[in-house]
C-alpha cells in the first residue's frame, strides 16, 4: 500500500532501527520505545492483520528466532509477545523482552497501555535507537 508507513519501513523508504531481515520479513524497534529492544516484526508484504498472512508459518518462525534470541543470546527471562492490530493497518507482532521484576517490565506495562493512544508522542532519538539496535540486532 502506497501511504503505509510499515510499507515503507519494509522498503527502506522510511528509516528505522533494524533488528533482523529477511527475504520476507522484517523486524524494527518500536519508535515508542518504552522498554529498551520492544521489537515489531512484519510481513515486507502488506497484510492488514497478522491472521492474513498467508504463510503464517514462516511468519511465526522469525518471530521465535527474534524471541529466542532475546532469550538465549541476550538473556531475557520474559519475552511477552502481543498482537493488537491497531494503530497501524499492517500486520505486526510486538515482542517485549524484559526481566519480571525490573524498571523494563514496569515501563513496558505502562507502555503497552499507551501503545493504544493515538495521542502518545514518545519517540526514540536516533542515539538512543541505535545503540539499542546494536544490543538486539541478529546478525
Ligand atoms: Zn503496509
Amino acid at each position: 500500500m502506497d501511504d503505509c508507513i510499515f510499507c515503507k519501513i519494509a522498503k527502506g523508504e522510511v528509516s528505522s532501527f533494524k533488528i533482523y531481515e529477511d527475504d520476507n520479513y522484517f523486524a524494527f524497534l518500536d519508535i515508542s520505545n518504552f522498554t529498551p529492544g520492544h521489537t515489531l516484526v512484519i510481513p515486507k508484504k502488506h497484510y492488514r492483520f497478522v491472521w492474513d498472512v498467508e504463510n503464517i508459518e514462516g511468519y511465526f518462525k522469525v518471530v521465535q528466532k527474534i524471541a529466542n534470541h532475546f532469550r538465549n543470546n541476550l538473556k531475557y527471562t520474559y519475552v511477552d509477545t502481543l498482537i493488537f492490530g491497531r494503530m497501524v493497518p499492517h500486520a505486526h507482532v510486538h515482542v517485549v523482552p524484559h526481566n519480571h521484576d525490573s524498571e523494563d517490565w514496569k515501563n513496558a506495562l505502562k507502555g503497552i497501555g499507551e501503545l493504544q493512544r493515538s495521542d502518545s508522542t514518545r519517540r526514540l532519538c536516533k542515539e538512543d535507537g541505535e545503540r539499542i539496535a546494536e544490543k538486539f540486532r541478529i546478525d
